[in-house]
């Protein structure tokens, strides 16, 4: 196993597109995750690679030195990279167009494109066509471009809020049903990274039924996918799935509960909410308690923090003060220094994974 089962996974999870801000980041990695003893660093890299195989699908500023750097220092300090590849949705930014492998190849995308000016709620992001399968020539490639520069034996696919799938507006897809849709592209991209004996992460939200669980339509499903998680030949029990929950609920958090239940090991993901994630993670510990009571097959494997703003030198920067307890006044929209706050907060509660 390239998670191991052992030790608690605790890792920091972050967007990576500026070349400019690998240094600081590595600054990061050494001199505040290291101490408090993070082992695992997942960067989400798409479209903000320099892909050698395809240049023009890029966006951002990252090389494959930049990778292989990273990944030199993380493991250094026992850290295990791990590269996120977005998968199926989130194929664009919050409007401005679909990436440009979309773009080039309209032939992929669920939905017809709309202006690149379109806003919430006429688009939130675009998705690839879960039944055109030519786009594996062009994601294999990227996606083993950059397994080869973290020498990685673990990628994260994504695979968060597809709301698009299986429209009755594409061709390729009408009238199929979507949680079969999810299931085989989640087995298709299980299978290509179990070729290579690596070990495969996804986000969980597409697995959940919303309504059952009381969950918004981004934290879980309301379009149709959640009953993917009983096709268990495709959807298989050795992917370790990131459960990413950020809002106040006013119970409790069930999908922990289904994941161990259903089999998995699963990773609570916090956001930057410092009540919200302590809230969280007092269920997590009554999950623990009740799945070694009640002998549910799957497990809590450790937590993960989450980091949604692209890496810039300043952002990181925040970051930093905020573990620090530098932090501040801060007059921007959202400030990073909470991310750091919350890690600082949390992270010691993981101890009681450590026993
Ligand atoms: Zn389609």
């Amino acid at each position: 196993m390239a998670i191991s089962k052992e030790k608690p996974f605790v890792g920091f999870h972050t967007r990576l597109a500026d070349h400019q801000a690998v240094g600081k980041f590595i600054d990061l990695i050494e001199n505040d995750l290291a101490p408090l003893e993070f082992n695992a660093v997942i960067v989400e890299l798409n479209p903000g690679y320099t892909y050698r195989c395809f240049p023009e699908y890029s966006t951002g500023t990252v090389t494959y030195e930049d990778l292989q750097r990273i990944a030199a220092v993380c493991r250094e300090h026992g850290i295990k990279p791990i590269p996120l590849v977005q998968c199926l949705s989130h194929q664009s930014d919050f409007g401005g167009g679909p990436w440009p492998l979309l773009r080039d190849h309209p032939e992929f995308s669920e939905t017809k494109r709309l202006p690149d000016d379109a806003e919430w709620p006429d688009i939130y992001v675009y998705s690839w066509c879960a039944s055109n399968d030519k786009i594996y020539d062009y994601v294999f490639p990227m996606m083993d471009e950059i397994i080869e520069a973290f020498d990685a034996d673990v990628v994260h696919v994504g695979m968060d809020e597809v709301f698009d799938i299986g429209e009755e507006t594409c061709e390729r897809c009408a009238g199929k049903d979507k949680a079969a849709l999810f299931a085989r592209t989640v087995k298709i991209l299980h299978d290509h990274l179990a070729e290579k004996g690596i070990e495969m992460m996804m986000w969980g939200d597409r697995l959940l039924d919303a309504k059952k669980l009381g969950y918004n339509m981004w934290e879980a499903d309301r379009f149709g996918t959640y009953p993917a998680f009983d096709r268990t030949d495709e959807v298989t029990r050795d992917i370790i799935i990131t459960d990413w929950h950020y809002e106040r609920t006013a119970f409790d958090f069930p999908s922990i509960e289904q994941f161990m239940k259903g089999g998995f090991t699963v990773l609570p993901s916090l956001g930057c909410d410092v009540a919200q994630c302590k809230d969280f993670w007092k269920y997590c510990l009554e999950y623990i308690y009740l799945g070694k009571k009640n002998h549910w097959p799957g497990r809590v494997g450790g937590i993960l923090f989450t980091q949604w703003t692209p890496l810039t030198c300043e952002i990181i920067e925040r970051i930093q003060a905020g573990m620090r307890g530098t932090a501040g006044e801060y007059t921007g929209p959202f400030d990073p220094a909470k991310v750091g706050e919350t890690i600082v907060e949390i992270e010691p509660r993981a101890k009681y994974l450590r026993k």
